[in-house]
């Protein structure tokens, strides 16, 4: 058996455990084992690209002992991170988590095609292969810069919103800067291209990604790391056919297409084009307050938790805020005091409450909430008018009746949970904040509206307590 073919083999299986990793982790049931199959694969890949070491081409051969050595410390480094990372980020951080493995990703792809450009292997193998560089070189470059700011503004590290006059202009002159030095790279073909137009070349790029990036408001991050992830997934398998490595083909082709799906997703699910999230500055700035009628009330926790325990049918409606407060778990603990009283309790959850897709599920699954009392938009939406009451726990604008009626509106046509048709609605905040999109929320104004002040954790230890107390 030739080496060749071990590695073959290999890649082979690991394609096989990605895709059968990512068909698991379409049902939160058995997302954490899918996630743990396409790890095992993802292992499997990294280990067969050392056997590449017995089979490298004679240049290579020279270093062989300092370039394993090299690669061992880097995997090493980057293991050892990503364990301890992982292990401690809240789920809160999740998004900027990942925005930053996602910037490594794309540039780990750009460095490939540095060192296939600077040694002029790229343009050596021909055209298409100098092309397919370059433009994994310019994405994942891209990728790189942009998710590293996306990381900053969503980890508070950066609050401003940098625009400047013609920015679009000049972002278009850079990209066309890049591609005329592209051309010219494959201009000069095999005849060795001057390193200084490689690294102009990766320079604009970066500058690309950060420029791209920093006009885009903070709230909408998640859509673009997405976005970014999509173009990390593409460096990826372009990078992959320069190396003819088919596990980075297929794994870079699969990351590119559910990260565009995942964006296309995430725009429709509020109602806005991607282009809108790229290029608007929504939900950067206040609305400035509005001109909704009628006020706000306020009831103690302890009344609503005891409405509720005497009514027949609740639905509860989580948010953003439920996984600022990690009040899932007593959440779980006061539902089970009111189904233990034959309440007919049922979770509803919006495709972009929180702060990234699925993050409710995962919160919930977290806490132990069972699966089958827990339903997308789409199946439940029409039973709020049964429901004797709807708890919104941390969510705002998944339930802002303005998205349904108010044509000017920034959130008009995203389709929200119809609470306002609830018999009674109980709203679970700190305080007066708005939600992500910085827009008020005619809900919390309506007459069968009760807004209940405080930190959701504290919130619902109390209504636990006032249950309890019942007896
Ligand atoms: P929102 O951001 O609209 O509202 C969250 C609310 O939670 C705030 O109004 C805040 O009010 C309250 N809150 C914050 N901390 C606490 C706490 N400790 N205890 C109690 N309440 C708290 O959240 P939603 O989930 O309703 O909506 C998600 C938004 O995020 C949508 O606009 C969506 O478009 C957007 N988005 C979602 C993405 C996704 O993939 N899920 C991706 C990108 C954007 P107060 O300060 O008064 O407590």
């Amino acid at each position: 058996m030739t080496v060749n073919f071990i590695i073959a083999a290999a890649f082979f299986i690991a394609t096989l455990l990605f895709i059968y990793g990512l068909k698991r982790m379409a049902s939160p049931v058995t997302a954490p084992s899918g996630i743990r199959v396409a790890g095992w694969g993802m292992v499997l890949a990294v280990a067969a690209s050392f056997l590449y070491a017995f089979d490298v081409r004679e240049a290579a051969a020279d270093n062989l002992g300092m370039n394993l050595f090299l690669a061992l410390v880097a995997l090493g480094i980057g293991v050892g991170w990503a364990w301890r990372s992982g292990k401690k980020v809240a789920m809160t951080g999740m998004p900027q988590m990942v925005a930053l493995y996602n910037g490594m990703g794309g540039g780990a792809a750009a460095a490939i095609a540095a060192v296939e450009l600077y040694s002029g292997n790229a343009q050596h193998y021909g055209f298409a292969v100098t092309v397919l560089a370059l433009l994994g070189g310019l994405i994942g470059a891209v990728a790189l810069s942009g998710s590293i700011v996306a990381w900053a503004k969503l980890d508070g590290r950066l609050n401003k919103t940098i625009r400047f006059g013609a920015q679009q202009l000049v972002n278009g002159g850079l990209l066309a800067f890049a591609v005329l030095l592209s051309i010219y790279v494959l201009a000069v073909g095999d005849g060795g291209t001057p390193d200084m137009a490689i690294t102009l070349f990766f320079l604009v790029s970066l500058v690309l990604g950060i420029l791209l990036t920093t006009p885009i408001g903070g709230a909408d991050m998640p859509v673009v790391i997405s976005l970014y992830n999509a173009f990390t997934g593409l460096a990826v398998a372009f990078e992959g056919f320069v190396l003819q490595n088919p596990a980075m083909i297929i794994a870079g082709t699969v990351v590119g297409s559910a990260g565009t799906l995942l964006t296309f997703l995430m725009a429709k699910a509020m109602n806005r084009s991607v282009s809108n999230v790229i290029f608007s500055n929504f939900g950067a700035e206040d609305d400035g307050g509005s001109d909704i009628e009628g006020s706000m009330k306020s009831v103690e926790a302890s009344d609503a938790a005891i409405n509720m325990y005497y009514g027949s049918r609740v639905i509860i409606v989580p948010g953003y805020g439920l996984a600022v407060a990690q009040a899932q778990h007593k959440l779980y603990e006061f539902v089970k005091l009111l189904q233990k009283q034959g309440v007919d309790v049922s979770f509803a959850i919006h495709p972009v409450a929180g702060r990234m897709p699925g993050h409710m599920n995962v919160l919930l699954a977290e806490a132990g909430i069972p699966y089958d009392i827990i339903h997308d938009l789409e199946d439940i939406n029409e039973e709020f008018p049964l429901a004797d009451a709807a708890l919104v726990i941390g969510a705002n604008d998944v339930v802002n009746p303005a998205a349904r009626s108010n044509t000017s509106s920034p959130i008009y046509g995203m389709p929200i949970l119809n609470v306002d048709q609830a018999q009674q609605a109980f709203v679970v905040k700190r305080g007066q904040g708005k939600g992500y999109s910085g827009v008020e929320n005619e809900l919390f104004f309506a007459d069968n509206t009760s807004m209940v002040y405080g930190d959701a954790q504290k919130v619902m230890v109390e209504m636990i307590e006032a249950i309890k107390s019942l007896g």
